[in-house]
């Protein structure tokens, strides 16, 4: 579970305790249990899962009719690997099913996208909280798009790092290459626009996550930058309440040629 307030909080009132920073809600006065919270996700992963195999029966398949066949049930034999084999339906994997979230209310409509805003914090090591809206691809405020890898350069996909989200401060967790982006990115002056696949788009939900795949090209060519985040080792700390601009690192002719891609 993402959410943390008792169940009949409906006006919570959240501020972030001054000694730890994990938040507490003044109304309720309910406080998240991370470690359990964390290990609710454990299991999870943040890729879909795959889909199941079909049977080999519905596949309607056939054997050359000029290549020698033997039917037989049982294991391959691998002198002769022309065996009709009898292979079981693998069960689902844990990653199959989807954790209750409060996160995301409904699936996204095909002309809509989500653009994240990244709360200022008072202090660098404060914790991460964002603001998720919806807008629509003819109707959207200026926001810059990501790029960056899941795992970072440990290829750690683990979902192991909370951060809060909307005015109830549910808990998402995401892995630690994703959470170090945002960290990084957040400016102690203002709030900042910016769209990041691992949470503008519900990856529980097959549906929103295949059709928003399908927009990404629309999503990156309206933005307003692009943030390529390459790990923290390559990042160079601002002074403090500064955040990075987007750069002229690409000539025209480049800009153009990415654009083509996307
Ligand atoms: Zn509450």
């Amino acid at each position: 579970m993402s959410r943390w307030h008792q169940d009949s909080c409906t006006s919570p009132n959240v501020f972030p305790n001054s000694t730890d920073g994990i938040p507490q809600c003044h109304t309720c006065h309910a406080v998240p249990d991370l470690a359990k919270l964390a290990a609710d996700v454990a299991g999870y992963s943040p890729w879909p899962p795959l889909p199941p195999d079909e049977p080999l029966s519905d596949l309607h398949l056939f054997w050359p009719p000029t290549v020698k066949y033997t039917q037989r049930n049982g294991p391959i034999d691998p002198n002769n690997n022309h065996v009709n084999q009898v292979i079981p339906e693998s069960n689902p994997s844990p990653a199959s099913s989807s954790p209750v979230s409060a996160v995301y209310s409904f699936t996204l409509g095909s002309d809509q996208f989500r653009i994240l805003w990244l709360s200022s914090p008072r202090q660098p090591d404060d914790r991460i909280h964002v603001n998720l809206e919806i807008c629509g691809f003819d109707d959207h405020p200026d926001y810059e798009s990501t790029s960056y890898t899941w795992g970072g350069a440990n290829d750690d996909n683990t979902l192991s790092k909370p951060v809060f989200v909307g005015p109830y401060w549910h808990v998402l967790y995401q892995t630690e290459n994703c959470w170090s982006m945002l960290k990084f990115l957040r400016s102690t002056r203002t709030r900042r626009a910016v769209w990041v696949d691992a949470i503008c788009i519900n990856q529980q939900d097959g549906m929103e996550r295949a059709n928003q795949v399908s927009k990404m090209g629309s999503i990156y060519r309206q933005a307003s930058g692009l943030i390529v985040f390459l790990g923290l080792d390559a990042a160079e700390p601002l002074p403090r309440g500064r955040v990075y601009r987007q750069k002229r690192l690409l000539s025209s002719l480049k800009a153009r040629e990415l654009r083509k891609i996307l």
